[in-house]
């Protein structure tokens, strides 16, 4: 947690759900209760081609939606991709930028996610910029340096804290069931902070830093307690309402 910095839970579906996810989405909707709105804030992230079904289900909540890519450009012939223009007009809010299974499905360079996340704000998007580092980068003591990197290459300079959200998702831990100790968690993302708070000020210091990587309801409490771990980014558990809901349910004993 980050003292006066509201944390955020966001579910990346993958490429996952279908038209039949209605009931799971309404019962986020219902359990998503006012003192849990007033302690955290929630979005989903589902496969674009469901966002505008998902944003019809959870129109009138406080549940905000997203999808899990973007293209840079406006319109154009790129064969398959989305604009930033089409999520907005789609009642999208938010757009997750360099997810590491982009980068590694896609190829995509720290310069493509700061691409990415500038078109997202062109088109009034939130941009969350996802940076993490892979299993020999950590064994080989890298990781900070990674994450500078990344920082530096995919944030771009007109990040402020309300149309940008870091999350700090160590590769190896996605979708493992492996988690870092508390003590790396909290050194990256002190790590984080310092960076952003170097580069942009008391913005930086105002930026959501998740993080994610097997956040699971029986993690969730000792995770987000940790300095500067303003939210989870979750994969595997954003997928069944209960798990979804246990996580967030770590923030509504929290002061
Ligand atoms: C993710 O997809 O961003 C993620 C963190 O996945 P999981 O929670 O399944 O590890």
């Amino acid at each position: 947690m980050t003292p006066d910095i509201k944390p955020i839970v966001a579910g990346n579906w993958k490429m996952n759900g279908s038209s039949g996810s209605e009931s799971m989405v309404r019962e986020l909707v219902s359990g998503f209760d006012e003192q849990l709105q007033s302690k955290l804030d929630m979005a989903i992230f589902p496969p674009a081609i469901l966002m505008a079904l998902v944003a019809s289900w959870t129109k009138g909540s406080a549940i905000a939606v997203g999808t899990q890519d973007c293209h840079a450009n406006e319109s154009g012939a790129h064969t398959g991709d989305t604009a930033a223009e089409m999520i907005a007009d789609a009642e999208g809010t938010m757009v997750l930028a360099g997810h590491s299974e982009r980068r590694v499905d896609h190829n995509e360079s720290d310069a493509d996610v700061a691409a990415k996340s500038e078109a997202a704000w062109r088109a009034g998007l939130v941009s969350v910029i996802c940076i993490g580092e892979l299993e020999a980068q950590r064994r080989s003591g890298e990781t900070l340096d990674v994450l500078g990197k990344q920082l530096a290459g995919s944030v771009p300079g007109g990040a402020t804290s309300a149309n940008t959200i870091v999350a700090y998702e160590p590769v190896w831990a996605i979708g493992t069931g492996l988690v870092p100790e508390t003590s790396d968690v909290e050194e990256a993302h002190a790590f984080i902070r310092k960076t952003l708070v170097e580069r942009f000020g008391d913005e930086g210091g105002k930026m959501r830093i998740l993080y994610g990587g097997s956040v699971k309801p029986g993690n969730a409490g000792e995770l987000m307690a940790i300095n500067n771990v303003d939210g989870a980014l979750v994969g595997g558990a954003s997928l069944k309402s209960t798990d979804f809901l246990g996580i967030c349910e770590a923030y509504r004993t929290m002061a």
